[in-house]
Formats: structure tokens, C-alpha cells, sequence
């Protein structure tokens, strides 16, 4: 039932599937493909995780093969379908996949987004592309350059354009959809159907299919949640222990911002922590390095805000931290989406300080299922001294959680020194296997207090 052999997909095509592993159409492939076959526009509501990519590529593939050639001439090879997406990863990724399916045919693929030369970019355009992928704006750079001609366009897709709209690509996108002639295929999927992404439909499509596959408003059952309520200072701390004591090889660490997010990445790094961080002020290289080294393993955490890390394609982290509560509760689900994919157990923790009640609340309504607060025992050693000013930030407010003591502890205002070789061996955990320090043998180590207990939320999904 619904099987790629059904779709009589031309042999080069089927060829480039088969050998992906795939075997069945994933819903958004079931009802897309035939009716982008058909030459109809399609307005998708399906997200990155879905099988989107094959869902949009391999029709438009399929009818580009009537213009397959082996020419060298660059006339030979204009621009005829055009994929638009709001980040450099995400254009990346998707280039890459239509790369995949169309290595058996003779069609071109390039992708062009900002941050790069664009000489290279340059000369693979000069040379004749037939799918062309990209970010707006670099795409933009190519058309005042005339090295995108795009006036041969037969297909266009706006990918995720619900975030291309929140990141002001609007004017853009109407400036690249000027150049594109009126007789075309266009096709716009995003995650929501705004009254914004509506009036872009309605102004660029003509009578399009919509299609739209089942939101994820859900959770994974897969996913093990745990809500822990705990102070900014704290925050760090726990995360280590967490890493630690549940022995995580691998997690997505997310925070809200992307000054958290390097300043985060740094003091874990500072901590031994093999990070990298990813946020939209990263130059591209050192983006794409940072998802390489995660994806290779030569990197645990990877710290992350929500525009950088959404639609990446990174399948099954053994866990995704929410260091800062998302302020959108989409947002969780796409964050705790990376975790327990495929049937395989994840494990997604998320941290919220007193203040993010209402986000919690936002959480408990979208995902239809009540967040209940436990407790975590917080290891004292190396608290750090608490500012005056953000100690005077929490105290009491009209919250549920009981206020905490500020813990002020010297220790954790020397320099860091590197685990002992002994600390390194005893867990395969990324903290047991650099910072933590192992517990002196035969007595108790100096640095550890009595433990202390903390209000936390705690949370097994059914
Ligand atoms: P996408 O939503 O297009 O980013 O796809 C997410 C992931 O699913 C990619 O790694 C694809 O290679 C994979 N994928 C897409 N379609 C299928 C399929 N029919 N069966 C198995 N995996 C798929």
C-alpha cells in the first residue's frame, strides 16, 4: 500500500529511491506526488521530518525529464525549477536530497544562500543548473548579477514558508516571484496555514491543492518527558548531572536566544564538554562544521537556538534539553521532535525557571496533557555565586514553586581544571566522561555538600 512502485516513476528515478530505502510513501508523498505529476499548485501543510523533500522533488524531477540532456552548453541547461527556503542549513539540506534522487539523470542541481563566496556559486550557474535551490536573498545577489536567469522557470517551491514570512522575506520572495513566469507550477508548503501565508497563496498560486497531513500538535509516545523547575544559575549544573546520571551519549541543547546560545556553548566548552553552537550569527562554515561534527560524533552537545536547528535533519538524538522553555509551544514539539523518532526511546528535559509558568501552561494546553512537577536532587558542588541582582530577581512572586536558597560556593569561582584520567573512564555519559569529578576513593570528596532538593516536574508521556 501506497509504495514508490505504484508511481511509475521514471527508471533513473526509481532507481535513486530504491536505493535510499525507501519503500513506502510517507503521507505528505502519497498525496503530493500524484498531484504535482498533474502539473496542479499544492498549498502542503506538512513539516521538515515528513518526507516533504521527496514529496516536492521527485514529480517535479520526473516531468523535468522530458528536458534531460547531456549538452555541454549552458543554454542547453536554464534554470527550470526553483526551490526557496529560509535558511542556509535547510537549503543545504534539501539541495543535497534532490542531489540523491537525481544522480541517476542528467539534471543539474546547485544550491546558492549567503555567507558563501559567491565566485563558486557563480561558476556552477554560469554552467547551467536545472534545479536551482535557494535563500532569498543570496538569490537575489544572483539575479542583480544576472548569473540566475530565471525567466524559463517552470516550477517553484516555497519551502517552510511560514518562516521565511517571520524572517521578513516577504518583500523578497514578491521581488524573485516577479521574475518568474506566470505560467508555472508553484507550490507552497508550510507548517501553518496563517492568514498571512493564506494571502501569499492566494496572490502566487492558482487553484491549488491543498494538502494537508496531520499536525504534529502531538508528542511522541517514544519521548519521555522530564520538567524540572529550576533557577537560571542552576540550570548548567543540572544539565550536567542529568547528562550524567541518565548516561546521554548525545542532545540537542536548546535556548531562546542567540547570545544564550553562544554563551551557553562557550561555558560548557570552558566546562570539557565537547560543544558547538548553532545560531543564526555563526558564519556559515562554522554552522555546517558544527553539524558535521555532531552528526560524526566528534561533538556531544550541540547548543541551539529554534531558527537554526528547525528542519535539520538529524534523526534520532538520544535527547533534546530545553535550557529555556520555548516562548512558542510549537516550538516544543518541533524541539522534542529530534528525539524518539522511528519507535526509538527519547528523552527530552526541559527547564523552567519561575517565571515560565505560562509557557509551561502553553505546553500543557497544545500537547493536551498535564506537565506535573517533581523533584531533582541537585549535586551542590560547584554552585556559583549568585549575582545580587538575579538573586533579587527570584525572590518570591506569585508562583507554585517553593523559592530556593541561593547557593554561594567558592569552588565554583576557581578556574576549571580537567577531569582526572579516573573520571574519564568510569561512564560512557559525555559529563562522566569529562567534568564531573569522581567521588574520592574510600570518603567523600571535599567539593560535595549535602544534597539539596528542588522543585521539578516529571513527566512520562503515555
Ligand atoms: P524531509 O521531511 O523531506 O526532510 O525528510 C526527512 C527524512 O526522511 C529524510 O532523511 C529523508 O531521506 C527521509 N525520507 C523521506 N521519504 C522517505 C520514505 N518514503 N521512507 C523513508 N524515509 C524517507
Amino acid at each position: 500500500m501506497n509504495s514508490f512502485s505504484q508511481l511509475q516513476l521514471a527508471p533513473n528515478l526509481a532507481k535513486a529511491v530504491a536505493e535510499m530505502g525507501y519503500e513506502t510513501m510517507t503521507p505528505i508523498q502519497a498525496q503530493a506526488i500524484p498531484v504535482v505529476l498533474s502539473g496542479q499548485d499544492v498549498m502542503g501543510a506538512a513539516q521538515t521530518g515528513t518526507g516533504k523533500t521527496a514529496a516536492f522533488s521527485l514529480p517535479l524531477l520526473q516531468r523535468m525529464l522530458a528536458h534531460e540532456n547531456t549538452s555541454t552548453s549552458p543554454a542547453r541547461h536554464p534554470v527550470r525549477a526553483l526551490v526557496l527556503l529560509p535558511t542556509r542549513e535547510l537549503a543545504d539540506q534539501v539541495a543535497q536530497q534532490v542531489k540523491l534522487y537525481a544522480k541517476y539523470t542528467q539534471l543539474r542541481c546547485a544550491v546558492v544562500f549567503g555567507g558563501m563566496d559567491m565566485k563558486p556559486q557563480t561558476a556552477e550557474l554560469k554552467r547551467g543548473v536545472e534545479v536551482l535551490v535557494a535563500t532569498p536573498g543570496r538569490l537575489l545577489d544572483h539575479i542583480e548579477a544576472k548569473t540566475a536567469v530565471l525567466n524559463q522557470v517552470e516550477y517553484v517551491v516555497l519551502d517552510e514558508a511560514d518562516r521565511m514570512l517571520d524572517i521578513g522575506f516577504l518583500p523578497d520572495l514578491q521581488r524573485i516571484l516577479s521574475y518568474l513566469p506566470k505560467q508555472r507550477t508553484t507550490l507552497l508548503f508550510s507548517a501553518t496555514f496563517s492568514p498571512e501565508i493564506r494571502r501569499l497563496a492566494s496572490s502566487y498560486l492558482q487553484n491549488p491543492v491543498t494538502i494537508e497531513v496531520a499536525r504534529p500538535n502531538q508528542t511522541a509516545s517514544t519521548v519521555t518527558q522530564l520538567f524540572f523547575n529550576i533557577n537560571e544559575d542552576d540550570k548548567r549544573r543540572a544539565l550536567k548531572q542529568i547528562l550524567k546520571q541518565k548516561e546521554i551519549s548525545q542532545a540537542f541543547v536548546f535556548v531562546n536566544s542567540k547570545l544564550g546560545c553562544a554563551r551557553l556553548a562557550r561555558s560548557l566548552e570552558n566546562d570539557g564538554l565537547r560543544t558547538a553552537a548553532l545560531h543564526g550569527d555563526k558564519s556559515q562554515d562554522e554552522r555546517l562544521k558544527a553539524l558535521e561534527s555532531f552528526k560524526k560524533g566528534e561533538v556531544d552537545l550541540l547548543v541551539c537556538t529554534d531558527v537554526a536547528a528547525r528542519g535539520l535533519d538529524i534523526k534520532d538524538v538520544p535527547a533534546v534539553f530545553n535550557f529555556d522553555v520555548p516562548f512558542n509551544a510549537e516550538d516544543y514539539i518541533h524541539r522534542i521532535g529530534r528525539t524518539g523518532r522511528a519507535g526509538a526511546e527519547g528523552l527530552a528535559v526541559s527547564f523552567a525557571s519561575a517565571s515560565d509558568l505560562r509557557l509551561v501552561s502553553d505546553i500543557e494546553k497544545l500537547t493536551k496533557q498535564k506537565i506535573d512537577f517533581t523533584s531533582l536532587d541537585l549535586d551542590p558542588e560547584r554552585a556559583p555565586a549568585r549575582r545580587p541582582r538575579e538573586a533579587e530577581e527570584d525572590r518570591p512572586r506569585r508562583t507554585r514553586f517553593a523559592p530556593l536558597a541561593a547557593p554561594v560556593d567558592p569552588f565554583f569561582d576557581k578556574p576549571y581544571e580537567a577531569s582526572t584520567p579516573s573520571a574519564a573512564a568510569e561512564g560512557s555519559s559525555v559529563a562522566a566522561a569529562r567534568d564531573i569529578p569522581a567521588p574520592a576513593r574510600g570518603g567523600i570528596s571535599p567539593n560535595i555538600k549535602p544534597k539539596r532538593t528542588v522543585a521539578a516536574l516529571f513527566k512520562t508521556t503515555s
